[in-house]
């Protein structure tokens, strides 16, 4: 088999399961398995790819055809410029959270404290300590099997091993919400669940079936997290701290409210690069 027909195979077979950007995948599964570039389908696709190396590419498109997200075959996604390890047990950054990393960027200055409520794989605050230098963070999530996924992250990406002194630069904790949460910060970052339970049912499989149902789930009305974090967030902001949030394209409204009934002002919403709200965010007076 040449390099393009494995291509070919691949992209047929996920066409035809309705992957969603089939050939796309079919190309980056095939620079996977064959340590490759976008370059090599264009100038050397009539080179023999090894049969080794063949058995492998129709095993992940296999895998892929079966919907299994590409990331957690290559087991990893780019965000901010970073790549991150990820699994089953986080959910895969989106493009769209560095929206909200940029958000606090603006207003982040060295020696603050930064919280990330509900990190999953850490690509918030990893991003953030990678991009504003001298800040510590916090790490927060329900899951531990989330942290090990973080605190790996933080590791390789930054080379800072998990603190447990109050002046660490960098320390996951095992919380559900701010039950394990001391101390206070500056800046509070969070993209927390908000899918409201049932619009889970109409996402695709890759999203549904293998992310993790807790990354997702944002209850009846999609707003059981941003409630919970808002009322408690008061009592762990510094006096002019910021709270920021990620939110669904049609959550803004609503958010922005609670903000501003629990006592936030300069509140904003910030749209995404589609053009939809994303991310809203305030000062605590
Ligand atoms: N903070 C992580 C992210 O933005 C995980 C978010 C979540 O699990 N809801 O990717």
């Amino acid at each position: 088999m040449t390099y393009k027909e494995c291509y070919q195979y691949g992209r047929e077979i996920l066409q035809k399961a309705e992957v969603p950007e089939a050939d796309l995948d079919a190309r980056l599964l095939l620079e996977y398995v064959c340590n490759t570039s976008r370059n090599d389908l264009l100038v050397h696709g009539d080179k023999e790819v090894e049969s080794a190396l063949w058995e492998q590419y129709k095993m992940l498109i296999a895998k892929r055809e079966s919907r299994i997200p590409l990331q957690h075959i290559t087991g990893v996604q780019e965000f901010c410029g970073l790549t991150f390890a990820v699994n089953e047990h986080v959910l895969i950054p989106r493009q769209d959270t560095e929206i909200l990393v940029e958000q606090a960027l603006k207003r982040m200055a060295p020696g603050m404290k930064v919280l990330d409520m509900c990190t999953g794989s850490g690509c918030i605050l990893i991003s953030l300590l990678s991009l504003c230098q001298g800040v510590s963070g916090v790490g927060a999530d329900i899951s531990d099997k989330a942290l090990k996924v973080a605190r790996e992250n933080g590791v390789s990406i930054l080379s800072i091993q998990d603190g447990t002194d109050k002046d660490a630069k960098l320390t996951w904790v095992q919380s559900d919400l701010f039950e394990n949460i001391e101390g206070s910060f500056d800046v509070i970052v969070s993209n927390p669940p908000y899918i409201k339970t049932a619009v889970i049912e109409e996402l695709m499989p890759e999203v549904k079936v293998f992310e993790p149902m807790g990354a997702l789930d944002g209850m009846e009305d999609g707003l059981f997290f941003y409630r919970k974090i808002v009322e408690k967030s008061i009592s762990y902001l510094n006096k002019n701290g910021w709270l920021l949030f990620e939110i669904g394209h049609d959550q803004g409204e609503e958010v922005s409210t609670l903000m501003a009934d629990a006592g936030y002002e300069d509140i904003k919403v910030v749209k995404d690069y589609a053009g939809f709200d994303r991310v809203v965010l305030g000062r605590l007076g």
